[in-house]
This record gives C-alpha cells, sequence and structure tokens, in this order.
C-alpha cells in the first residue's frame, strides 16, 4: 500500500527502536526522567526560548498554548482553516472559555491589516482580543507556508496591540527546509511554539511546547490537568531525539516529491483544481460528476490510500514511508485512473 493519508502514519524505524530501548528514563511527573528533560532542553535551545515542555500531542500543546495566553471572555484570532479551529473539537471554547475571530487568509496565511481589522476595540459587551495563532505550514492551506518576512509584520502588530503570538508549527521543519531559515530566528517572534515530531519527522508520539520560564511552568500545571503528565515517557522522547538528529534534512524529499505529484494531477481530466503546492501536501478537487468516497474507494482497490478534505475534495501527504518508487508508482496509477 502507498499510504499517503497523513504524514502522521509512519512507524518508527528500526534504528529509531533501537534508540528508544536505550533511552534512560525516569518519572516525568517529578521531572526526573533524563531523556524527557534532555528533549526539552534541546528544543527550547533551537528556538532561542527558556523552556520546552514535551507532550503527547499537538492538540494538547496548542490547547495549552491557548490557555496559558488567554481568560475566559478573551478572544483569539486565527485563519478559518486553522487546526486550533477546524480539527481540535472546539477546545478553545471549552478549556480556554475564549470566543474566536476568523480570518478569510490566503491559503491559510494570515497578514497583518487582516489582523488589525480583526482586533476588537474593546467595549465591554466584546470579547477582548487577546491572542494570534497562525499556522506554518498551513495545513488545509494545502502545505503553503510563511517566510519570516510575512511574519515580522504580524509580531509587530502583535507587539503593538499587546496580543500574544502563538505558532502552530506541526509542520515547520517542511517550511524551513524551503525557506532555508532557522528555528532560532522564528524563536524571536512568537509568545509560544508548538511542533510535531509525529508528522513528517516520523516519531510514534509526541509534541513540545516552547516558551519562556513562566509560561512553560504553567503550562506544565495545564498538561497535568489534561491528564497530560506522564511517567517513563522519555523511550518516547527518545524517539523523537532521534527524529531531531536523523529525520529534519529529509523533508526536503517529501515536499519535492509532493511537486511530483501536483504535477502529475495538473493536466488529468478528472481534476477541477489543485492548490499550488508548497511543501508535502496535495489538495486538490475532482470534477462534479465524481464523488470524492468513490474515487477514494478506486485509489484503494489500485493500492494507493488517502482522504477526503472537503467537498469532492482530496488530500495526499508525503512522508518518510512513501519511497521514490512509491511515488512514480502512484503516478502511473493517478494517470490510468
Ligand atoms: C496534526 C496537527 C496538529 C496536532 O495534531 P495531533 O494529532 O493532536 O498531534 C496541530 N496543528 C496542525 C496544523 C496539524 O496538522
Amino acid at each position: 500500500m502507498i499510504n499517503m493519508i497523513s504524514d502522521t502514519v509512519t512507524k518508527p524505524t528500526p534504528a529509531m527502536l533501537d534508540y528508544m530501548m536505550k533511552a534512560e528514563v525516569g518519572d516525568d511527573v517529578f521531572n526526573e526522567d533524563p531523556a524527557i528533560n534532555a528533549l526539552q532542553r534541546r528544543v527550547s535551545k533551537m528556538f532561542g526560548k527558556e523552556a520546552a515542555l514535551f507532550c503527547p500531542s499537538g492538540t494538547m500543546t496548542n490547547q495549552i498554548a491557548i490557555k496559558i495566553n488567554t481568560k475566559p471572555l478573551d478572544d483569539v484570532i486565527c485563519d478559518i482553516d486553522s487546526h486550533i479551529y477546524q480539527s481540535e473539537t472546539g477546545g478553545y471554547a471549552f478549556n480556554s472559555g475564549v470566543a474566536i475571530t476568523l480570518i478569510q487568509g490566503n491559503h491559510g496565511k494570515i497578514t497583518a491589516p487582516q489582523v488589525i481589522a480583526a482586533t476588537k476595540p474593546g467595549f465591554d459587551w466584546q470579547p477582548i482580543s487577546r491572542l494570534v495563532v497562525v499556522e506554518n505550514t498551513c495545513n488545509k492551506g494545502g502545505g503553503s507556508f510563511y517566510t519570516l518576512d510575512e511574519i515580522k509584520p504580524i509580531a509587530e502588530t502583535c507587539k503593538s496591540k499587546g496580543l500574544k503570538f502563538h505558532l502552530d508549527g506541526a509542520r515547520l521543519f517542511n517550511a524551513l527546509v524551503e525557506s532555508n531559515e532557522s528555528t532560532e530566528d522564528w524563536g524571536t517572534y512568537f509568545d509560544t511554539i508548538s511542533v510535531c515530531m509525529s508528522k513528517g519527522l516520523g516519531a510514534p508520539v509526541g509534541s513540545l511546547l516552547v516558551g519562556d520560564a513562566d509560561a512553560i511552568r504553567e503550562a506544565r500545571r495545564f498538561r497535568k490537568v489534561m491528564g497530560g503528565g506522564m511517567r517513563q515517557a522519555g523511550y518516547l522522547a527518545a524517539a523523537c531525539t532521534f527524529a531531531l538528529d536523523h529525520h529534519i534534512h529529509r523533508l526536503k524529499d517529501d515536499n519535492d516529491r509532493a511537486k511530483i505529484i501536483g504535477e502529475t494531477l495538473k493536466p488529468l481530466s478528472y481534476v477541477k483544481s489543485l492548490k499550488p503546492v508548497h511543501s508535502n501536501i496535495v489538495i486538490f478537487e475532482l470534477q462534479d460528476d465524481i464523488r470524492d468516497v468513490d474515487f477514494i474507494d478506486k485509489l484503494k482497490t489500485k493500492g494507493v490510500l488517502a482522504v477526503p478534505f472537503g467537498a469532492n475534495t482530496i488530500r495526499f501527504v508525503l512522508h518518510m514511508d512513501v519511497s521514490e518508487q512509491m511515488v512514480f508508482d502512484a503516478c502511473k496509477i493517478l494517470k490510468g485512473i
């Protein structure tokens, strides 16, 4: 099977498993897991921040970020396609008691003038604008990504308006291998950053939230109340450390392979539209007379797995368990369907 359902479907490599087995572990609720402490130190340093927190999922790191950056009755500003709005079960309202103001961005990307327009003046019948969240890469935007030149004006706007700024960097490394920007530079613009290790980096579990020491101290309390205080989870942290050591540079391959699939799809008669391919995600719309579920079933019989991604829309995601040969095979299948 050529499984392009998501970049979360990867399984640990033998080398990663071997490294995990050798981890030195302890009880992390007491801060005594050496493998977790090492990972948290490393990731905080990568972003030039004081601290980081290892969590079971990117949903949890985002939810904790919203919690520590807001109070109930505050307002969060983000793109309408954001993961925090679309794919976290409405957690912003449930966990943090906040409202949300949605921006219609350009393939998931928002701009400083849009943030200014979305900021509420602060009448007492309104929620108080408190936090801006951007996503990089933008999943529902088709893997589009921001460069720092685009982030800077948004960060400046946040500063001048007293807004906190959070980055949902689930696939940040897929962007950075394209833009050649550094995690350290990215770290200077945000209050908190979430990165996923279980997407393209290929770890089985794990996300980190990065921020200053006070923010991460608060974050630890909310991780605990959400049930995310883990014990000898250093085996999982070791997988993340291995992923950072070995799997960042290869993300370029996934991005390039997504482009190959995009180029293959573009001229095909059943493709109505294709989002520009910028990283490891390919999103395309089928002609009106083809149902997404039928198309996906047909692909499945030929050995290719994908997911429906909105009305008559299909998503492929490239990752380390899809080889170059598998991409060529998938292209042949797509042309023949
Ligand atoms: C996958 C993802 C997350 C986190 O998802 P989990 O499955 O909870 O780890 C957050 N943001 C974006 C944009 C994602 O794609």
